[in-house]
Formats: C-alpha cells, structure tokens, sequence
C-alpha cells in the first residue's frame, strides 16, 4: 500500500480524488466548518439527496454523488462532540473512519480525501483526535491494500497539519 499524504488546504478544491469525506452533523442537512463549504460547493442538489437519507448515527456514514465537486462522492460522517473522553468519544471517531472507507470502498471509490473530523466546532482534541484518524484508515488501508489507490487528509490549518505529521511520525 501507499503512504497517507497529509496537506494544507480546502477539502473542496480538485485533488483528482474518487470521493472526499464531509465532517457533518447528524441531521445530514447542512452546517458551518467544512461540512458548509462542501454544500456550498457542490451547489443544492447536495441538500436536496441528504434530505433523503434520513440523517445519520454519530460514528456513521453514508454516501451522496458530489454534483458540482471535482469528485465523484461525498461520504458524510458524524463526528462524536468531545465531552472530555467519558463518552466513548475514542470508539465513535474511529467507527466514523473505518465507516467512511467501508462506504468508499463500497462505492469502488480509489482515492479518498479526509478532513479533520470531529477538531473543529465538537472539539475534540486535535492530538488524539489525528493519532485515531490515521491508525483507523491506515489499518483499514493495510487489510484492503488492493482497494485503494491515494489516501489524503486536507487540512485547513497549520496547528492541525502539525498535529497529524506529529501523529504520523509516531505511528510509523
Ligand atoms: P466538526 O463539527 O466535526 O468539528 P468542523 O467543520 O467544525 O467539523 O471542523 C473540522 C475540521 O475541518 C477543522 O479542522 C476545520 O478547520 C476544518 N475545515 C473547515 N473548513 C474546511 C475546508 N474547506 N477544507 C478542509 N477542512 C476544513
């Protein structure tokens, strides 16, 4: 398999990906961070799918077409909210990783981009927050190495990119 590519950006600008991951909320119909952005892009025939789906568990996922995005996926999971870690916040980020590569490898989705779930407005701490995201999809990547082909997360800013290349050294 490859190696996971960490990046400062806009998870909406044109990475040649498959399907990029939206941070949501459990409702599916829409909010601020990157979950906003991502509607904003790909214009309101986004809201209008999700509005069928009947919104989504925290640590789930599911799968939309990207309409005006330069993909072919949107993958939308729900982040736990950090209460302070009492609240099996650990198990629902990682289930929200390992269920948006399930859905992507599903949908035969090749290369797949990630934002930072769950360490923008649910505050979750970004440190532990990045070491969860990238052991779930590296694990996820290693058993079905023939699956996929690229593998990024975009970050928004450098505090998070600090945070997931510190993670990255120390997983590997
Ligand atoms: P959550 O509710 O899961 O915390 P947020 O959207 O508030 O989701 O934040 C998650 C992360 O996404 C934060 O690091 C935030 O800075 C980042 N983010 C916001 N907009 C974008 C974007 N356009 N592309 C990539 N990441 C983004």
């Amino acid at each position: 398999m490859g190696n996971i590519e960490l990046l400062l950006g806009d998870i909406t600008r044109d990475y040649g990906v498959d399907a990029i991951v939206n941070a949501a909320n459990s409702s599916l119909l829409g909010g601020g961070g990157v979950d906003g952005a991502i509607h904003r892009a790909a214009g309101p025939e986004l809201l209008a799918e999700c509005r069928t789906l009947g919104g989504c568990a925290t640590g789930g996922a599911k799968t939309t077409r990207a309409y005006r995005l330069p993909c072919k996926y949107v993958i939308h999971t729900v982040g736990p909210v950090w209460h302070g870690g009492g609240q099996h916040e650990a198990a629902l980020l990682r289930d929200c990783y390992g269920n948006a590569m399930m859905r992507a490898q599903e949908a035969g989705a090749r290369s797949v981009a990630f934002p930072s779930v769950s360490t923008g407005v649910y505050h979750y701490p970004v440190d532990q927050a990045a070491a969860i995201a990238l052991k779930t999809v590296q694990d996820f990547w290693d058993a079905h190495a023939d699956s996929f082909d690229r593998i990024l997360f975009v970050l928004f800013d450098e505090r998070t990119l600090a945070a997931y290349k510190k993670a990255y050294e120390d997983l590997n």
